[in-house]
């Protein structure tokens, strides 16, 4: 060899907390090798494909030459429009397409990108724990601080933001909150989000909500817009995702959508780091914007009878399973005597059954294990009668 480069990862790579799926990841490889038939409930990622239509419009638009260019750093006008017209016909919210909607290449490109927008070296961003990941770790590279806000099932799974103290709150610049939650599938009413626009405003801070399951709900109980509460857009944006909706994990396709200050920030800094969405998948994304709801209804059944199933099946089991209102999470309590890690073990030993340890998505996880949906009925119910045989 003539050169040894010194390669060091920089410190924020370096400060990464540490990937705590890694020794879920080893148990489930070596289940496979050993030919174990596994049932992996801890994926979350649609099973079901796009729906047709969706794909169809896709196949058409990426034979149009004026797609195979640069898209507009903002999103096509009928991309936004689109989405404008959707916010109103779902929620009952205007908004201008023009400045108050932003493509995103997936909900997690944007949330992973806007505390670099607001957020200096030093400043505190309140994150919920349990939480998706990318709201602690976006702001760990832009230099700022979590202060982890515990989600109690005592509080419905909310955070209490009465117990966010004074000083952290005066230091905080923006807030992720996100319902329906993932990992415990809890939904917010209204009297939530106003408490947390009051609070917002009172200590200027930017609120980032994000709606990516707002659309996967259960008994026709339809989730709110923190759009649609009175001051939401003077204190913050809301993320949505064409990801679960429709089906679409690997088209990449979301957006930002709410105050235009906020939205002008993190255009800002999409500008400066990528050129914008494929401009088929947009075109494809408004065929799914558009799309019937009895489509909708019929994947909202599919879930409905899969978290009826694995509900009904884990009744006789020591697992505490939350009914969810929302989503395609079933977040259960371990039993007396396990953490979240080892009890995972025991499924996949025992049952043959992955779900995901609750630790993994933030200390307040502890105690509590997240069932994904994402598998057909069938394999749901016999995942559900394994775990019961644990007991037997
Ligand atoms: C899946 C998910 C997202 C992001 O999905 P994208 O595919 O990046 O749009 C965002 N937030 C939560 C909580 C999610 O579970």
């Amino acid at each position: 060899m003539k050169y040894s480069l010194h390669i060091e990862l920089a410190d924020r790579v370096r400060n990464l907390p540490p990937y705590l799926f890694a020794r879920i990841d080893a148990m489930k490889r070596k289940a496979l090798q050993e030919g174990a038939d596994l049932i992996d409930l801890s994926i979350g990622d649609p099973d079901i494909p796009t729906p047709q239509h969706i794909v169809e419009a896709m196949k058409k638009a990426v034979e149009k030459p004026e797609h195979h260019r640069y898209p507009s750093y903002e999103g096509m006008q009928s991309y936004r429009d689109a989405v404008a017209k959707w916010y109103k016909r779902r929620f009952n919210v205007q908004l201008d397409p023009d400045t108050e909607v932003l493509s995103l290449i997936g909900s997690k490109e944007g949330i992973g990108h806007v505390p670099l927008a607001f957020v200096n070296p030093g400043d505190i961003v309140l994150v919920p724990s349990p939480g998706y990941p990318v709201y602690s770790i976006g702001t760990l590279f832009a230099g700022g601080a979590s202060y982890f806000m515990p989600l109690k099932e005592e509080n419905g799974f909310l955070p209490d933001i009465d117990a966010i103290p004074e000083d952290v709150a005066r230091k905080a610049k923006l807030m992720f909150i996100n319902y329906p939650n993932n990992p415990t599938a809890a939904t917010a009413k209204e009297d939530f989000f106003k408490k947390v626009i009051e609070f917002a405003a009172k200590y200027n801070i930017i609120v980032c909500h994000d709606a990516a399951y707002s659309e996967i709900y259960f008994d026709n109980k339809r989730p709110l817009s923190f759009l649609s509460v009175d001051g939401a857009k003077e204190v913050g944006i809301e993320f949505h995702s064409l990801s679960k909706t429709y089906c679409m994990t690997g088209w990449r396709i979301g957006f930002a959508a709410g105050n235009r200050e906020v939205i002008a920030g993190l255009g800002k800094i999409k500008t400066n780091l990528d050129s914008g969405v494929f401009q088929a998948i947009q075109e494809a994304a408004v065929v799914a914007l558009n799309t019937e709801d009895s489509v909708l209804s019929e994947l909202r059944k599919r879930f409905q009878e899969r978290r009826d199933a694995l509900l009904e099946g884990l009744q006789s089991t020591p697992l505490k399973a939350i009914k969810p209102e929302a989503t395609f999470y079933v977040w259960a309590r371990v039993p007396d005597g396990y953490d979240s890690t080892n009890f995972v073990k025991k499924m996949l030993e025992k049952a043959h059954v992955l779900a995901t340890p609750g630790v993994g998505f933030g200390d307040a996880g502890e105690g509590y294990v997240r069932f994904a949906l994402t598998a057909e009925l069938k394999r749901i119910k016999e995942a559900a009668e394994r775990i019961k045989q644990i007991w037997r």
